[in-house]
């Protein structure tokens, strides 16, 4: 047992569980990247999976560009480069002999891909394109960094997108947030979504979503975030096509991140002080068979195999513990681990074929008949994944509060009256010492107020918070 409570000490609680569980190895000697061990690179390979899944269903195609992007392609659209200015790294030397166009370690892809997309989009028929890529970008961090969450190399999921008109690019970003519907819900992780003020959206872009979660110390973390680039790539990167009338036009860009982030998410909204708790859909080992050693064997192999088929027949993901340590020591062990059921089998259970159950998020133990397993196990994976999301949407709903000014913050997501000019915003940030994350487009605002700082009447609520 962690001697740690996440309410209490989140930051420690969770630099110690993804140590304890395995995640990650942190004693790279290079601060930011991290080494995934086999538990934790299964673990994001499932939520890639995840994310796979939706993005290829929603007819996005896949993608591998290249890492390095020439200088003078990187600096095309001025905003962009000016954001990323103090977070990319350079490649000034191939050899001994110094680069006569420098290369940028990608931060991100735009200006790696747009010049392609220019090759690639003639004419009408070429739209939409559509296409994702789960690669490494690198940002050189200048706070302190953490496993998951703030990273210099980051597990990058991105997905861009080039439309022919503006409302064809906005009925994209209305499919995008179904995807990341669909993604939180195998994660179980709530969240709302902000349109991010003018000050803070990405480099280059028309406007900016986030998706922030809530961990448990109250902070938000952002875990997506999708952006309208109308045409202020598609200009600088010449990407256009001839319309009906043979008149050239530009085409409407958007991009959709994400990032290990969302295993990090994970990790801190369902973890509790024994350790992680998976949901089964991620799941690197969705169950555990922990046998009970009770002397000689007496036919307990026998039994075992034919739980094992069960098992397998369902498709489950799941390992079989034999060692020869005390029941005890194992169950902790993969309570740590975060495997959300653990199957107990020892003499009893085959004298009786039965199989004795454990949730890891409730902790209830339950005995089956063999016959019941593998309905039994669905059920049970069901129960968890809807407990998971239960607990954790009444804990994020729990963090939002309306408050009366920037001078009345309290942990969580406050939300307050804002007239939408960036004056009162920055002095709204100023006075509480957080960040304003935008305007809630998941929630709608009932009636009218005064905007906190200017005293101007508005329809417009603010939501601000401190963020990871
Ligand atoms: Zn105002």
């Amino acid at each position: 047992v962690i001697n740690l409570r996440k309410e209490e000490d989140f930051s420690e609680w969770y630099n110690e569980i993804v140590e304890l569980a395995g995640i990650t190895d942190k004693r790279y000697p290079v601060k930011g990247m991290n080494v995934w061990t086999p538990y934790g690179w299964k673990a994001m390979l499932l939520i890639d999976a995840v994310v796979r899944r939706e993005f290829n269903r929603r007819g996005n195609s896949e993608v591998c560009f290249p890492l390095f992007i020439p200088e003078d392609q990187f600096s095309k659209e001025k905003e962009h480069v000016k954001g990323f200015d103090e977070q990319v790294y350079w490649v000034t030397h191939a050899g001994r002999n110094e680069l006569d166009i420098r290369l940028v370690v990608r931060p991100t892809s735009e200006t790696a891909m747009y010049p392609i997309f220019s090759l690639w989009v003639r004419s009408h028929a070429d739209l939409p394109l559509k296409i994702y890529q789960i690669v490494n970008v690198f940002r050189y961090e200048t706070k302190q960094t953490r496993a998951l969450m703030r990273m210099r190399e980051i597990h990058f999921i991105e997905g861009h997108t080039c439309h022919a008109s503006f409302e064809d690019a906005e009925r994209q970003i209305s499919e995008d947030l179904q995807m990341m519907k669909a993604i939180a819900q195998a994660l179980c992780i709530p969240y709302s979504i902000h349109r991010r003020p003018e000050w803070d959206k990405f480099p280059g872009a028309y406007y900016s979503l986030g998706i922030d979660t809530i961990m448990p110390d109250g902070r938000t973390l952002q875990i997506g975030t999708i952006h309208q680039y109308r045409t202020n790539f598609s200009v600088p990167y010449n990407i256009g096509y001839e319309n009906e009338e043979g008149r050239r036009e530009y085409v409407h860009q958007t991009t959709y991140g994400m990032s290990e982030r969302l295993l990090g998410a994970l990790i801190s909204i369902h973890g509790d002080e024994r350790g992680l708790i998976f949901p089964p859909e991620v799941a690197p080992i969705q169950a555990i068979i922990v046998i009970i050693a009770g002397g000689d064997d007496h036919g307990l192999a026998g039994y075992l195999s034919e739980v094992r088929e069960v098992m397998t027949a369902a498709g489950i993901r799941f390992e079989v513990d034999d060692r020869d340590i005390r029941p005890g020591n194992k169950y902790y062990e993969w309570e740590r681990k975060g495997v959300p059921l653990r199957l107990e089998i020892g003499q009893r259970e085959m004298r009786e074929r039965e199989i004795t159950l454990c949730r890891r998020d409730t902790g209830k133990r339950i005995a089956v008949r063999f016959e019941a397993l593998a309905g039994t196990l669905v059920e049970m994976f069901d129960g968890i994944a809807q407990n998971l999301h239960d607990r954790a949407s009444r804990f994020h709903g729990s963090m939002i509060h309306i408050v009366a000014g920037p001078e009345h913050l309290t942990t969580g997501v406050n939300r307050m009256w804002w007239c939408g000019e960036e004056k009162c915003g920055i002095r709204i940030e100023e006075i509480s010492g957080a960040s304003v994350l935008g305007t809630q487009e998941d929630s709608s605002t009932d009636g009218e107020g005064k905007c906190t700082i200017c005293g101007r009447t508005t329809t417009l609520m603010v939501s601000v918070a401190r963020s990871m």
